[in-house]
């Protein structure tokens, strides 16, 4: 697709999400829809699970504390955020009532319900290789609901794109282990190489001895 049709379509698919009231309760809660952010045309796109507060404040994914690792991850590649694409499962905060504070899984009938918008997302930039950021993202993109510790680091195939199970940042920064650390490392060091990117030396060794 050429990429002003490609520009054009991305417009028309987010203004319909940013009007979406079909989860009442969301629409409701919600103070922005966090559609998704990045490069139309890039060949790496990262799924995460939905938006926390940071994210429904600012209506960008992942820019709270799980943000900031997935920006080290990607510049660590030799990429930028602007060079990859970033969108959620869910496009809206999953509510907490009664609740100030902590984030809550979606629901299934929430994910069946914004689902089509992230299809059409990834139909549009027919990514070379996409990254599923956690078990929720490989439920909603694979139907699959292995263990994400068994998924991971194992190629798996989404409508034919190869598509890299690895555990969502917010995991890393709870857990801190740098074994994970390395974990995820090696998801991205096999995506590197399906996407034929250079791999330095250094790149190679991130992570594989403790500091
Ligand atoms: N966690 C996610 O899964 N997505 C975000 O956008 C932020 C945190």
């Amino acid at each position: 697709m050429a990429p002003e049709a490609r520009a054009a379509a991305f417009a028309a698919l987010r203004a319909r999400a940013l009007a979406c009231v079909k989860c009442a309760h969301l629409a409701a809660s919600r103070k922005t829809v966090v559609f998704g952010v990045g490069n139309p045309e890039a060949q790496l796109m990262f799924v995460g699970e939905a938006p926390g507060a940071d994210e429904d404040a600012q209506g960008e994914p992942f820019v709270g504390r799980a943000g900031e690792l997935l920006t080290k991850i990607i510049q660590a590649t030799g990429l930028q955020r602007g060079d990859v694409y970033i969108a959620n499962i869910l496009k809206c905060r999953p509510d907490t009532p009664g609740q100030t504070s902590g984030n809550r899984p979606p629901r299934p009938e929430e994910m069946a319900t914004c689902l089509p918008y992230l299809h059409e997302q990834i139909d549009l930039i027919r990514p070379k290789v996409l990254v599923a950021l956690g078990a929720t993202a490989v439920k909603g993109l694979l139907g699959n609901t292995l263990g994400i510790s068994k998924l991971r680091g194992t190629w798996q195939t989404y409508r034919g794109i190869p598509l890299m199970p690895t555990y969502h940042p917010a995991y890393l920064v709870r857990t801190q282990a740098v074994s994970d650390k390395r974990k995820v490392w090696e998801d991205m060091l096999a995506v590197m190489e399906k996407l034929a990117m250079p791999i330095s030396a250094k790149q190679r060794n991130f992570f594989l001895h403790a500091p």
